[in-house]
């Protein structure tokens, strides 16, 4: 049996899939689709997924995905977001990154948008440690974060009140100068749905930033299987740059820009060789990284995560 739960728009989540029975494309409806490779949840249940591959526009979906994300299937480590006590060496590295990676998400917002005290609305807003600086910096910011336990960390943390996903049926349209996903996109059960949703409430002008792994980069390709990015069963769903500027389009969208998120390699690589149980995964996943960082500079659509900026198509485009 192949069922498909759809929703009105273009993408499907495929909650029981049958594998003697051909699989189309959510997105592009190509019936031309393969199984890519099997992948272990390493990180938490250490349950085994499949990965199935558009060869048209190169999506790659997870197979059989649970139909909620519980406590099996998720670890929250808030301890990783307190700003104020690294102890550990991967612990000050990631301190570090987070805190220059952030400041390059707030330069970017406000370079594309061109804007310094705009409406902001980041979905899936995580620690609150984006939503906060930019608030600091004069920004009205609305924060959706899916849980409790975060929305309670921002609030103690940063004094940052973040509200429930639900929320957002209740914002009026055209309210937003910008909209951030922040490596979020690629968790959400109706991922086409939302971005309806999104697109509703931006400003005819206004623009969305949506950063996601890169199932194109050396990383990826270099840790096969063991690429700690695929996330299994948290992502759902496994962007390129073609398969996300299709996306894009499918949603009355327009690519203006997109560029590797820099730092995600070095974690990424951390987590991959932790997989791989190599000696020294924190040392070699960093070597690594490196190495990987060093060929994007001349290869952005290899990076391991990409920030892809989209705009809305205006009336004439349409
Ligand atoms: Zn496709």
């Amino acid at each position: 049996m192949l069922k498909l739960l759809t929703t009105p728009i273009s993408i499907y989540y495929f909650c029981v899939v049958d594998l003697e029975s051909p699989i189309s494309c959510p997105l592009c409806d190509s019936k031309d689709t393969t199984l890519f490779m099997d992948s272990t949840d390493y990180a938490v249940s250490g349950e085994s997924y499949s990965l199935v591959r558009c060869n048209n526009c190169g999506l790659i979906a997870t197979l059989n995905p649970p139909t909620e994300i519980n406590d099996k299937y998720s670890k929250l480590n808030l301890e990783l977001y307190r700003v104020d006590k690294p102890r550990r060496f991967f612990d000050i590295v990631y301190y570090y990154m987070r805190y220059i990676t952030v400041r390059r998400k707030i330069r970017l917002v406000e370079s594309k948008t061109g804007m310094r005290r705009g409406k902001l609305l980041n979905y899936g807003a995580k620690s609150g440690f984006f939503s906060s600086r930019m608030s600091d910096r004069g920004w009205t910011v609305t924060s959706l974060e899916q849980h409790y336990e975060k929305r309670m960390f921002s609030l103690e943390m940063f004094h940052h009140r973040m509200m429930d996903l639900t929320e957002l049926d209740s914002i009026p349209k055209n309210s937003y100068d910008a909209i951030t996903l922040w490596h979020t996109l690629e968790h959400q059960f109706f991922p086409g749905s939302l971005m309806d949703k999104l697109c509703s409430v931006l400003k005819p002008n206004g623009l969305i930033f949506v950063a996601v792994p890169n199932t194109d980069s050396f990383d990826a390709t270099f840790y096969g299987n063991k690429w700690a990015a695929w996330d299994v069963p948290r992502h759902l769903w496994h962007f390129n740059p073609g398969s996300m500027m299709m996306f894009g389009k499918t949603h009355g969208l327009v690519l203006m820009y997109h560029r590797r998120m820099p730092f995600d390699v070095f974690f990424i690589s951390v987590l991959s060789e932790k997989f791989r149980k190599s000696r020294w995964p924190t040392m070699k996943g960093l070597a690594c990284g490196f190495l990987f960082w060093l060929k994007t500079n001349t290869r952005r659509d290899r990076g391991s995560s990409i920030v892809y900026v989209f705009r809305k198509k205006t009336e004439y485009e349409a």
